[in-house]
């Protein structure tokens, strides 16, 4: 185990306040955090189950708990909660869900099934594109993330387009509700809200925590700020760590001005700053360092390292995508193949998840054996999530969020208004609303047309349920495809026909692995159980990044923050894709700039940037500009490969123009 250095020992050890560690990238912040919680429940003996960790993504969350699973044995971290925000809110809707008006069972809503039922919602009145319900979600999780309900909004809109979003939040709100579900949004806002307004919860939970540590603080947003203010209450017993300077998730509401306020709230709070970078060579270092100095900074910091000052920085330029990913590809075997280099010592980051397809087939190609993180996987494609949602309701008719995934999947003309009513019945009758689609009672409270389909539906369910367990099962399941007319509807929905066949060709290999199981000669393997199988798969699926075996990392510059690696790709280093080009029109320069420190920092030994000179983008090719921070980059310190042309001299001179005044700037 490392040793500390006095900086970080002093935050772990000052519990009698508020504290902020505030500090650069590699500098141990997340360190601090994990040996902190040891500290408390070895030495200050407060019980693991009263101190709650937070963090921003589930692999950090696994990382942390793996981290201090190796500090404390067995059943002294019994009960210790390390986890994700949205899983905090989670666990505290689960004990309050009465108080929140929700029924037991509760569904969760992902951003696929959110954008489901807000298309269908606007389809209400008019046609609406894609866009525009995207704005539509985007305005809704701003509101619910500023903590805005949404009479709130309404009151607030300016114009037509505010009016109607609006209003589009009131009624996705009702309808939620109707369906016993919650969004991604409300496993912040719902807690907090309840905390707020109800002083004998409030009380409850804040004698449960004792102490609160807080990862990645600048990227709190509104209520996840205030989430945390009312958990630790005037007591203020927390450490929060974080850094202004990898603040990237405006776009999602984060307020790296929410360190800054944690003082005015806290004027008690402790600041203590680390300057030593523990991660990367010295040069790495610089780079970032560099780079990061050309945003304007509110805390000052210094960050250096005892590491050697290692290889130059790498910076390959590559004829075309193709050519980039198989220099990549190619690299990473070679490496692995002469170094003896693990696979899983390697990251590739780019700004986009579509920057993955290509390196993917490569390293495919190349047999290299990869991951990618946080990007979809089979299960998360929607045809497959159909199909599954079919197939679970078929197996649990109480399933309700089976149900309203496919209840006007393909379209039933089941619209929302319909929906919600069924909804509303279902939840008086405190039954599942498949159980409810025949009641006579649901005939008085439905028109007529709409009752009867939901009647059929229903029939043609149960229909299905007895052909698949009574005869041969993937033949029924065929026909279940057939009957709802799948494949049309996969056309109408997808962007082009080759895009439908692909989709289609998804659902008929989930078929496939079926009939697989299915044949294994296996007393278990009843069809039920093979679904179960399935479901089970799904939801491991989504949890395979826990998987650690010996595989290259893909992931986005969003993903990786907080994780670090021994060698590292940062491809696409080309203007409009870092920075952005959303960015670039917005003129947000600067955030763009924290992610490409986020990017460089997570290097511990080797960094190597890619860059295209041709790129394709919907079908035409153009000539895309290196990044404007490949130029941020101390020159000296990088190795230009494939660059069949020397920079001018009047280029060169303006680049050390451009550094003279950057410098300068340093120092005014
Ligand atoms: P980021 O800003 O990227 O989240 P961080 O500040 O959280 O980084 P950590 O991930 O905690 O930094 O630490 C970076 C690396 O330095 C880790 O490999 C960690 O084990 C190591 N480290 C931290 N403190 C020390 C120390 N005192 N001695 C040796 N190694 C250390
Ligand atoms: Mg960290």
């Amino acid at each position: 185990m490392s040793q500390l250095n006095p900086r970080q020992s002093e935050a772990v050890h000052y519990i009698d306040g508020p504290l902020l560690v505030l500090a650069g990238a590699g500098s141990g912040k997340t360190s601090v955090i994990t040996r902190k919680i040891a500290h408390l429940i070895q030495k200050c003996e407060i019980p693991a189950h009263r101190i709650v960790a937070v963090t921003f993504t589930n692999k950090a969350a696994r990382e942390m708990k793996e981290r201090v699973g190796q500090l404390v044995k067995g059943k002294q971290a019994r009960g210790l909660t390390v986890s994700t925000f949205h899983n905090l809110g989670l666990n505290i809707i689960r004990k309050e869900h009465q108080r929140l008006g929700l029924k037991n069972g509760f569904s969760i809503f992902d951003d696929q099934d959110s954008r489901t039922l807000l298309t269908e919602l606007l389809h209400r009145e008019s046609d609406v594109g894609a866009d525009e319900v995207d704005i539509i979600r985007h305005s809704i999780s701003n509101w619910k993330n500023d903590l805005i309900s949404p009479s709130q909004a309404i009151s607030r809109a300016n114009d037509e387009d505010e009016v109607r979003a609006a209003q589009t939040y009131a009624q996705y709100d009702r309808m939620l509700r109707a369906y016993n579900a919650v969004d991604f949004d409300d496993l912040i806002l719902l807690p907090t809200v309840l905390l707020r307004d109800n002083e004998d919860v409030l009380e409850k939970w804040r004698n449960r925590i004792y102490y609160m540590l807080v990862d990645e603080y600048q990227d709190t947003n509104i209520s996840q700020y205030l989430l945390v203010r009312l958990l630790v209450g005037n007591r203020a017993r927390f450490t929060v760590v974080g850094d202004d300077d990898q603040s990237i998730y405006a776009w999602r509401g984060a307020r790296p001005e929410n360190l800054a306020q944690l003082a005015e709230d806290y004027p008690a709070l402790k600041v203590i700053k680390l300057e030593q970078n523990y991660r990367s060579s010295g040069r790495i270092l610089k780079c970032a360092n560099k780079v990061i100095a050309n945003n304007p900074h509110v805390f000052e910091k210094q960050l250096w390292s005892e590491h050697g000052y290692g290889d130059p920085i790498r910076i390959i330029r590559c004829r075309s995508e193709d050519h980039e990913a198989e220099k990549i590809a190619s690299e990473i075997l070679n490496q692995h193949l002469q170094k003896k280099r693990p696979f899983k010592d390697f990251a590739v980051l780019y700004r986009g998840n579509h920057q993955s397809r290509i390196i993917e087939l490569k390293l495919q190609q190349f047999q290299v054996p990869y991951k990618v993180s946080g990007g979809s996987s089979f299960f998360s494609k929607a045809e497959i999530k159909d199909v599954m949602a079919y197939l679970r309701l078929i197996m649990n008719s109480d399933d309700d969020n089976a149900f309203l995934r496919i209840v006007n999947t393909p379209r039933r003309e089941l619209g929302p208004t319909t929906l919600e009513k069924l909804g509303q019945y279902a939840q008086n009758r405190e039954r599942s609303l498949f159980s409810v689609c025949c009641e006579m009672g649901l005939a008085e409270t439905l028109k007529a047309k709409q009752y009867s389909m939901l009647k059929r539906f229903h029939d043609w369910i149960e229909e299905t349920r007895e052909n698949i367990q009574r005869g041969h099962a993937v033949g029924a399941i065929k026909q279940m495809i057939r009957d709802i007319d799948y494949e049309n509807w996969l056309v109408e929905q997808s962007s082009s026909p080759k895009m439908a066949e692909k989709r289609m060709e998804n659902v008929w290999q989930l078929i496939a692995s079926i009939e697989r199981m299915l044949e294994k000669a296996d007393d278990e393997n009843d069809v039920e159980s093979v679904i179960g199988k399935l479901i089970l798969l799904d939801i491991l699926e989504q949890q395979k990044e826990e998987d650690d075996s010996d595989r290259v990392q893909l992931m986005t510059l969003h993903a990786s923050k907080g994780l670090e690696f021994p060698y590292v790709f940062l491809m696409g280093m080309e203007e409009e894709l870092l920075p952005h080009r959303t960015s670039i029109e917005e003129d947000n320069i600067e955030e763009e700039r924290r992610l490409m420190y986020v990017g460089i920092t997570r290097a511990k030994r080797e960094l190597t940037m890619t860059y295209t000179a041709k790129r394709k983008q919907y079908g035409e090719e153009f000539e895309p500009t290196p990044s404007r921070f490949l130029d941020e980059m101390p020159q000296d310190d990088l190795a230009w490969e494939g660059r069949g042309f020397q920079k001018s001299k009047e280029e060169k001179q303006e680049i050390g123009n451009a550094h003279l005044a950057n410098l300068k700037n340093l120092f005014d």
